[in-house]
């Protein structure tokens, strides 16, 4: 069942859980994360990066996702994560997507704020929530280096929530993009300032590879969505590894239904610390 980005936190608000939001640049994403979710019977978000653009053009994979949603037992938001250009956002929007976020975290306090409220005047027209960014995390979406976290301030937050009218809010709080290479230390109370002021549902970046008692108790702070995909893609690669040093193998769909398994038994660990089952 196909539903929107706002209904899909409110479930999360009302059950003080948090909503899974995945990567699926492919199909075996696709199926990895709605059967994980539909045999939890748990709402969950499957999202497309710019970055998959090479091996999964938007134009291509967006009908799939959206065509997934539509027939999962479960109630599933389709968003665009990391948008920065608004004719991508269109095309998401024109596509189907119920969900988006418009990312201006690089950008001056000014323009983002500007840009964003530019995205939530043009979902207006459609089934479709925003998420919006302040502040920047340690690494930016891929790996490339942001020149460090700016932390997000709790005042800043609440005028630009207000003045943006936006329906998510993904605070920097210490969470980086990608595979950690030391445990992160998470500034919570900073999460739980920023629910209290801003009276939003929060979005942990970056959720892949935290903690489940920082997962916990981030998610009785006020985060409302997690967004996990580098280490359920990971589980994928070491499956395929695995397989290949002990069989001989000759098919690749063999691989690709090896690494899905896999992504399905990792992302239902991450859905059921994320529902607090
Ligand atoms: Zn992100």
């Amino acid at each position: 069942m196909l539903v929107n980005l706002v209904e899909i936190l409110k479930m999360a608000e009302e059950r003080k859980s948090a909503a899974g939001a995945f990567n699926t640049p492919n199909l075996e994403c696709i199926h990895a994360v709605l059967h994980a979710a539909e045999r939890l019977n748990v709402p969950v978000i499957i999202s497309h990066a710019e970055l998959h653009e090479p091996a999964a053009p938007l134009a291509e994979i967006g009908p799939v996702m959206v065509e997934a949603a539509k027939h999962a037992k479960v109630p599933v938001c389709v968003h665009l994560d990391h948008c920065e250009t608004f004719s991508y956002m269109q095309q998401a929007l024109d596509i189907g997507f119920t969900g988006v976020m418009y990312d201006g975290s690089v950008l001056p306090y000014e323009e983002n704020l500007a840009n964003t409220r530019k995205a939530v005047a043009m979902v207006k027209h459609y089934n479709c929530g925003v998420e919006a960014e302040l502040g920047a995390l340690a690494s930016r979406e891929g790996g490339a280096s942001s020149g460090g976290p700016v932390y997000t301030d709790p005042d800043q937050a609440e005028a630009f929530c207000r003045e943006t009218g936006i329906d998510a809010l993904a605070p920097s709080f210490g969470t980086a993009h990608g595979i950690y290479k030391s445990r992160p230390v998470l500034d919570l109370d900073r999460v739980k300032t920023i629910a209290e002021k801003t009276g939003l549902p929060l979005v942990m970046h970056g959720g892949s590879g935290v903690s489940p008692e920082d997962y916990r108790a981030g998610i009785r702070n006020g985060l409302r969505k997690i967004n996990y995909y580098s280490y359920m893609a990971r589980a994928g690669v070491n499956a395929v590894r695995e397989l290949l040093e002990k069989e001989d193998v000759t098919f690749f769909h063999d691989l690709a239904l090896a690494a899905e398994k896999a992504m399905e038994a990792d992302a239902e660990k991450a859905m059921r610390v994320f529902a607090g089952m």
